[in-house]
């Protein structure tokens, strides 16, 4: 059980930690929708009042599924997603014009945030079709599919790498390896199993939720991606697509050690110049809009109004205005990028920016940030135990 929820969520495989080549991800089309569909599930069906039906059980629970009828949301949802997986996706394959394809996405896309929905509130307290059972059967169906697909890969002979709720990643398959998984799960359990990303090669970290892979086209994913937000510095921003573009350009493992010594070096570099104040304002400024006059904040003021009302002395703001700002040693702490000098410049605040905008990359690369940047790297007691 985790923290704060009410039921067990999606299976999460251990990571195989390190880098590996030629990796296809898998996933399952829609697929909580698609258990709903296939077992039956609803408010009504789940837990129901026929005993011949208790021998209908849900793996990994206590709970059975009604035989006799039909449940409401398993009707409802199942035709959403038969009307999206066989009416929409293939009109948009189909499609003649590029019109029509927009169109009939759209629509697709549509139908899957509604699906996407439906699961989750079957948990949820406000719904008045509320039933815990019908969310639990839910997730332990699912987690029961992706263990019997995992199971089903290895006796395959294809290594499964690491797995997340509804996606699998598997090491160098053939297209038979895969054709054969695919045939089998939709048979046995009766959901769509497809290929998501075909990656030239993924570094898993040892945890879990945290990998970067790049894929034979040489895009580069990177698992909770937060350099991208666009009110990065731009220093910071640079850095990040810099980094990203030694990583896309790796083919074999000698070159992903001499990524990581480059990008290292280039963290460190970055470093130096800013606890140098070598880089210029404008680069170091977080580019925020004012989506209300300065003056309609009362308790907590955000960091840009703040910087917006010292600006105000000056000028006139007003809503939809770009706030340029940098952040400062002394009070408020901020700084518009007009009124800011460099040897004001909180450096230590923008290392902690830089780390969190370059963690995700770096942990899952198994570099050390502190190292990197020069401070002492942290004793942890095992050492004064062990060494
Ligand atoms: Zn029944």
């Amino acid at each position: 059980m985790i923290k704060d929820k009410k039921y067990r969520g999606g299976l999460v495989v251990e990571p195989t930690e390190g880098i590996h080549f030629n990796v296809t991800v898998m996933d399952f089309a829609s697929l909580y929708p698609s258990i709903i569909k296939v077992r039956n599930l609803s408010y009504e069906t789940v837990r129901c009042v026929h005993e011949q039906c208790k021998q209908n059980k849900i793996p990994d629970t206590n709970h059975w599924v009604c035989t006799r009828y039909n449940g409401l949301t398993s009707m409802l949802i199942g035709s959403l997603r038969d009307l999206r997986v066989n009416y929409y996706k293939s009109l948009a394959k189909k499609a003649n014009t590029q019109e029509q394809k927009e169109q009939y996405t759209v629509v697709s896309q549509a139908l899957k945030v509604i699906l996407n929905a439906s699961y989750g509130v079957m948990g949820a307290e406000i719904f008045p079709l509320y039933f815990l059972p019908a969310a639990e059967a839910t997730t332990a169906v699912g987690r029961y599919i992706i263990t019997e697909t995992i199971k089903k890969c290895q006796t395959s002979g294809v290594e499964v790498l690491y797995g997340d709720t509804d996606s699998l990643f598997v090491k160098n398959p053939t297209v038979e390896q895969i054709q054969k998984v695919i045939e089998d799960t939709k048979m046995e359990q009766g959901v769509d199993l497809e290929i998501d990303k075909e990656y030239r090669y993924v570094v898993l970290s040892g945890r879990k939720k945290n990998y970067l892979g790049v894929t034979k086209e040489g895009k580069v994913d990177v698992k909770g991606l937060t350099g991208k937000k666009s009110h990065t510095p731009p220093f910071i921003r640079s850095l990040f697509f810099e980094i990203l573009e030694i990583l896309s350009n790796v083919q074999t493992s000698q070159d992903f050690e001499t990524a990581k010594k480059q990008i290292s070096q280039k963290i460190s570099a970055c470093a130096i110049k800013v606890k140098e104040r070598k880089i210029p304002i404008p680069e170091l400024a977080f580019n925020v809009m004012i989506s209300k006059a300065p003056s309609e904040y009362d308790k907590t003021v955000p960091q840009h109004i703040r910087a917006a009302k010292l600006l105000e002395q000056q000028r006139e703001i007003k809503r939809g205005d770009i706030i340029s700002y940098v952040k400062i040693l002394n009070k408020p702490g901020v700084k518009p990028v007009e009124m800011a000098r460099p040897d004001e410049i909180d450096s230590e605040k923008y290392m902690e920016f830089m780390e969190a905008t370059l963690e995700q990359i770096t942990s899952s690369m198994d570099l050390d940030f502190d190292s990197m940047v020069g401070k002492p790297k942290q004793t942890g007691l095992d050492q004064f135990f062990w060494n």
